[in-house]
């Protein structure tokens, strides 16, 4: 079949890049036509230890030739090793897993929406999120999204769902009433522009739900496993989440999802209430045993903090060299945004013609994700590409 007929079958859901990559290797990656690019998208913050990382890749070769998928019937050893080093990483007791982002977010609104009504034996089910959130495009996780463009066309949407102001109090305590049952937000909006929550209103809504009995529920699906610095962001806030899920980084590019949730809190989820036929398969679980264990025996979390301080550093002096294009630069960890009086799209397709992937987050900013595996000579060999960016476009 010729590519165009074969590109004809594919349903047009991303307004795609004219690129076709077909390897990868480290922060690497090759087109079908043998041009290498320098990978500062990591996938949407997926690749967070590079392409093909050694580790992960050796022991997802063993587990193939050794199991791959049993159902949740059985008990999965892997699950057990995997979901024990989640609760030691967060301090949270238990873990469910599953394949992708959007559906651990309905895990954590179905079990949030479980827990007030049989756990507490109350009839709230209103959960509160936030204007520019990005959580998912199933149902639920859409409606939950603070973007109109996501929810589109896609009426009647679920009931229970209230979308105020991001890092605004006022706003928050007037949508609480006797129906909320919890709060879910980024601790970073990832998709919704890279804008990071305040401190004190997060600690301000850890204190509201404490008060009204509601539960704090933090999306960390973009911002977990390292991304911003510290195993989960929330760690970096002095607050303890009730429940939170995860995704992206988590697996190196397999694909998992997971809730971890208090031992309170969990005890919503009984047999039969919630399953999954893939989610904890023994192959999904080996990739993400490997990913933390490189992460913890390779200090890759130091790494992070490292080089934050590097791209900070180059992106503030790009903001100086270009005043009148450069707004803003905020983020953190390795998750930037670079905010411009300018769109977007015409930086990124230049970096890429020049061969740097990078991302953007809204119209006007610039997403950077690189991997935590990135030399200090890429920060620069990618700053050199970003300013020669800003000055020809
Ligand atoms: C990517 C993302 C999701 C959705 O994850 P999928 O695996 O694409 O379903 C949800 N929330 C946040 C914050 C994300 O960044």
């Amino acid at each position: 079949m010729s590519t165009e007929t074969a590109v004809m079958h594919v349903m047009n859901t991303y307004a795609k890049w004219p690129v076709r990559l077909v390897k990868g290797q480290g922060n690497q990656v090759w087109d079908d036509q043998g041009k290498e690019y320098l990978d500062f998208t990591s996938g949407i913050a997926v690749t967070s230890l590079g392409h093909v990382p050694p580790r992960v890749a050796r022991r997802l070769h063993e587990q193939i030739d050794t199991l791959w998928h049993c159902s949740n019937l059985f008990h999965i050893p892997q699950q057990e090793e995997l979901a024990g080093k989640l609760s030691r990483l967060s301090g949270l007791d238990r873990v469910f897993f599953c394949n992708s982002g959007a559906e651990a977010n309905e895990a954590l609104i179905k079990i949030a929406r479980r827990y007030a009504q049989k756990i507490k034996g109350t009839d709230r089910y209103e959960i509160i999120t936030f204007q520019q959130s990005f959580h998912g495009r199933t149902l639920a996780t859409l409606t939950a999204t603070g973007q109109d463009k996501v929810k589109d066309g896609f009426a009647p949407l679920p009931e229970g769902f209230v979308t105020v102001p991001y890092n605004d109090s006022e706003a928050v305590k007037k949508a609480i009433s006797d129906k909320t049952c919890a709060i879910l937000l980024e601790l970073v909006q990832g998709e919704g522009g890279v804008h990071p929550a305040d401190a004190s209103w997060v600690k301000e809504l850890r204190q509201l739900c404490d008060e009204n009995g509601i539960l704090l529920l933090v999306d960390e699906i973009q911002t977990g496993i390292g991304r911003t610095g510290s195993w989960f962001a929330f760690q970096q806030y002095g607050v303890i989440p009730d429940a939170f899920s995860l995704a992206k980084g988590l697996g190196s590019g397999f694909p998992i999802g997971a809730i971890v949730a208090s031992e309170e809190v969990a005890e919503a989820f009984a047999p039969g209430t919630h399953g999954t036929t893939f989610g904890g398969n023994p192959l999904a679980m080996a990739a993400g045993i490997a990913t933390l264990e490189t992460m913890e025996e390779e200090g890759i979390i130091e790494r992070v903090g490292q080089l934050h301080q590097l791209l900070l550093q180059h992106l503030e002096k790009l903001k100086q060299e270009h005043p009148d294009k450069v707004v803003a630069v905020r983020g953190k960890g390795l998750l930037l945004g670079v905010e411009l009086t300018q769109p977007a799209a015409d930086i990124v397709a230049y970096a890429r013609e020049h061969g740097l992937l990078i991302l953007q987050a809204g119209p006007n900013v610039l997403r950077l994700l690189p991997s935590f595996v990135t030399t200090d000579k890429e920060v620069e060999q990618a700053m050199a590409v970003l300013s020669a960016a800003l000055t020809n476009e």
